[in-house]
């Protein structure tokens, strides 16, 4: 079985090296180049578009930043719907709108291709260790096809629903992290202007109720001055934009979500972006 891999940013490089680690024989393709070199070296082949990627698998994984990045991709001019064959499956592990996920894979399916929605937590550390948590949407028994694929990356996966139900579920883990980094900021940013040792704070923290896996993670890159993005600042942004989209398509009202959006809204404002989520700090330092 060829497995196609489109989109080798933070996640998706480590991702596809342990796809290949597990036997995997992998066609790979990058907007940008150096990546796909790097797969290279280790005898990955790399596919000249997304058309052609699409001709030379069976399984065909994408791992992109937003929904227009995946339609652009999969249906867009030279992209994978050129070079599908009945029996495909299209597995869409990037972070997008569940209404447009649902909408590729309708169109794909004229073309006798499946779709699964199956984004990821874990971050980059998760991606590295192969240990990510997989949340996926689809019928049963593509999920139980694709088993294989999912396991060389992850170690939680779990069918949720139908086609787009994963998109769901990840919108809704980014709403509790997104709140919690900024809990986290704002616990941190209190301690050091009462002038009480903040590394002492997060340590009694971690040990109790109020422990987290992000704090864990990136507390330490905090009080160590390392802002590079694990997880880019404005892809939280993005997170946070679609879960309050889905909000607004449903009718439900997500008051601190709505405000969290804004406070990511800012730090993006203060060109923090391209940083780690974890920069979040940076804009409350501006607060004195
Ligand atoms: P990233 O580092 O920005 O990587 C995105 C990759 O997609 C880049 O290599 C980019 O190429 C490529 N790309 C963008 N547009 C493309 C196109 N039109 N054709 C081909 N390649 C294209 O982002 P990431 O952190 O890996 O995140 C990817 C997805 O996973 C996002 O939806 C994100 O929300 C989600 N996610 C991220 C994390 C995390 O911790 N980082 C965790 C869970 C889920 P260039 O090199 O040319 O820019």
């Amino acid at each position: 079985m060829k497995v196609g891999f489109i989109g080798l940013g933070i996640m998706g490089l480590p991702m596809a090296k342990n796809m290949v680690k597990s036997g995997f024989n992998l066609v790979v393709y990058n907007r940008s180049m150096k990546p796909v070199k790097e797969l290279n070296a280790i005898g990955v082949e790399a596919g000249s578009s997304p058309r052609d990627v699409a001709m030379k698998c069976d399984i065909l994984i994408t791992m992109l930043p937003d929904s227009p990045d995946v339609q652009e991709v999969v249906l867009g001019k030279g992209g994978v719907i050129e070079g599908v064959k009945p029996g495909m499956i299209l597995i869409d592990m990037s972070t997008i709108s569940p209404k447009v996920s649902v909408e590729i894979s309708e169109v794909l399916a004229e073309s006798g291709v499946e779709m699964l929605d199956a984004p990821v937590s874990g971050g980059q550390k998760g991606a590295i260790e192969g240990s990510l948590s997989i949340m996926v949407g689809g019928k049963k028994k593509i999920f139980e096809k694709c088993m294989p694929v999912f396991k060389s990356i992850g170690k939680t996966i779990v069918l949720v629903g139908g086609n787009g139900a994963g998109e769901t579920v990840k919108l809704c883990n980014q709403v509790i992290c997104a709140i919690n980094i900024v809990s986290m900021c704002e616990g941190m940013s209190l301690c050091r202007r009462a002038g009480v040792d903040v590394e002492k704070m997060i340590e009694v923290v971690n040990g109790g109720l109020g422990a987290s896996n992000i704090i864990a993670n990136l507390a330490p890159k905090i009080l160590e001055g390392d802002m590079a993005p694990g997880f880019k600042l404005r892809l939280q942004q993005k997170d946070l934009r679609l879960a309050l989209q889905l909000a607004e398509e449903l009718n439900f009202s997500m008051p601190v979500t709505g405000l969290t959006n804004q406070i990511f809204r800012i730090a993006e404002g203060k060109g923090l972006g391209e940083k780690g989520t974890q920069a979040l700090i940076e804009a409350y330092n501006l607060l004195g």
